[in-house]
């Protein structure tokens, strides 16, 4: 009888498990197979880790499992500024031919986008913008949706968007106001919410419908790993007034609709 009782205790907790989507984190740089398991177990059924340079996008391949973790791939403007002007095509090059070569087993491009917070002038906007643009192109030819980065740079990231008919677009760690949020509700864009809270970031959500939003944890940078996504699911669910269970549900399955996981279910071969 005890050794049935045990046998069964597994089970049973995994019915009380509420499940759950991080749709922006990087395991890159926490991969850990353990820290994986461990989300897993605790519900966070759909990983969504992006790659910022070569070597994490190569990592970040690695460590899809194309059945809870899924990965991105793309150059963060940070690293697209970091890249020597001499080895720059090169780079691109290779990244660009990374994501083809892996476009069955990829389920977006990102982490992508434009972020003034680094400074550096216009010659280092230029060059950002060179590269989100290439990579949107490259998200367009392979029919994946992008996974975009916006510090200090919102309104510029929505209109290069919006000239570029980007269409299928992530506005990860939003941090505009409700009318940028608006901006992006028009054209069918998602955001997510990190685990950090504000008022600017409260009046976004409270105006933002469940259908276009999503919840991540942004770990290790900012969540510790992926369960600190059940933060910013606890704070979306006061501000909605709905209960947690009923809003990690709709997350995650707005998280798996956007990025189209079921499609992505089987795993593959890395290519290199
Ligand atoms: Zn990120």
């Amino acid at each position: 009888m005890q050794t049935k009782q045990l046998l069964q205790k597994p089970e049973t907790m995994q019915k009380s498990v509420v499940e759950m989507a991080d749709a922006h984190c990087h395991l890159s740089i926490l991969s850990d197979p353990q820290i994986i398991r461990d989300a897993v177990l605790y519900g966070v059924s759909t990983i969504i880790t992006d790659g910022v340079d070569t070597p994490s996008n190569i990592k970040t391949l690695e460590v899809a499992d194309n059945k809870n973790v899924f990965g991105a791939v793309g150059v963060d403007p940070e690293h697209a500024l970091a890249i020597d002007e001499s080895s720059f095509d090169r780079e691109m090059e290779f990244n660009i031919g990374l994501a083809r070569r892996n476009a069955d087993r990829i389920v977006a491009i990102g982490e992508i986008g434009l972020d003034y917070s680094i400074g550096g002038g216009p010659r280092n906007i230029v060059r950002q913008k060179k590269v989100f643009g290439r990579f949107i192109d490259l998200a367009e030819e392979l029919r994946l949706p992008v996974s975009v980065h916006a510090r200090n740079a919102i309104g510029d990231v929505l209109d290069f968007l919006v000239e570029r008919e980007a269409k299928r677009v992530h506005l990860h760690f939003f941090e505009g106001g409700v009318e940028e949020a608006r901006v992006a509700l028009k054209h069918g864009y998602l955001i997510s919410v990190p685990p950090i809270e504000s008022s600017k970031r409260k009046r976004v959500i409270a105006m933002m419908p469940i259908e276009s939003l999503m919840a991540e944890s942004d770990s290790p940078v900012v969540g510790q790993n992926p369960k600190s996504v059940e933060k910013p699911i606890r704070y979306i669910a006061g501000i909605k007034r709905m209960p947690f269970e009923q809003v990690a549900a709709a997350l995650v399955a707005n998280t798996k609709r956007f990025f189209d996981v079921n499609t992505k279910g089987s795993v593959k071969m890395m290519r290199y």
